[in-house]
């Protein structure tokens, strides 16, 4: 087996770049046939571009995740910038659907930003033991809302063991 080319997975030169633009064009690929079908998910050739968009957005989180392991980049300033992005296009989300969404709807998405934004000013949320950041379990909520760690939570086992407590 040759051995690999910088930026590739296996490298020890910023191994998985390659992976990460890969994986990009991946996505790329699908959001055009979604938007050449006008957002309609059956494709011509008879895939289905709704499952397809998820397996890629799967495979770039996937990419992404590696990078910023195996480059060991700073993982709390990535995670604070992805809490802190993804708080903002929930917002433009619900400010841009105002003048077309039911109102109890859009109340109920200002609820939800009010949440994430009181989430995000407190701080990288963390169990008394100081020892998580950003699980729903370590806000009390069910682990299938978590959403900032993507249940990529190294503590989230810990957690469902009873090795952690959590919050009441
Ligand atoms: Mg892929």
């Amino acid at each position: 087996m040759s051995s690999p080319g910088p930026y590739s997975i296996g490298s020890n030169h910023w191994p998985g770049l390659s992976k990460l633009i890969e994986e990009a064009g991946e996505v790329q690929q699908v959001v055009g046939k979604l938007i050449a079908t006008g957002g309609k998910t059956k494709h011509w050739e008879g895939s289905d571009l709704r499952e397809r968009l998820q397996e890629e957005l799967g495979d770039l989180i996937a990419a992404c995740f590696f990078v910023m392991e195996a480059n060991s980049l700073d993982e709390e300033t990535i995670r604070s910038r992805h809490q802190a992005k993804l708080m903002l296009f929930h917002r433009w989300h619900v400010e841009q659907a105002d003048s077309v969404a039911p109102s109890a709807k859009v109340d109920e998405q200002m609820d939800e930003v009010s949440r994430l934004g009181r989430l995000v000013d407190a701080g990288t949320p963390r169990n008394p033991d100081g020892t998580i950041n950003n699980c729903a379990l370590a806000c009390g909520e069910d682990v299938r809302t978590c959403q900032m760690c993507l249940n990529h939570c190294p503590d989230q086992a810990k957690f469902e063991s009873g090795l952690l407590p959590l919050k009441v």
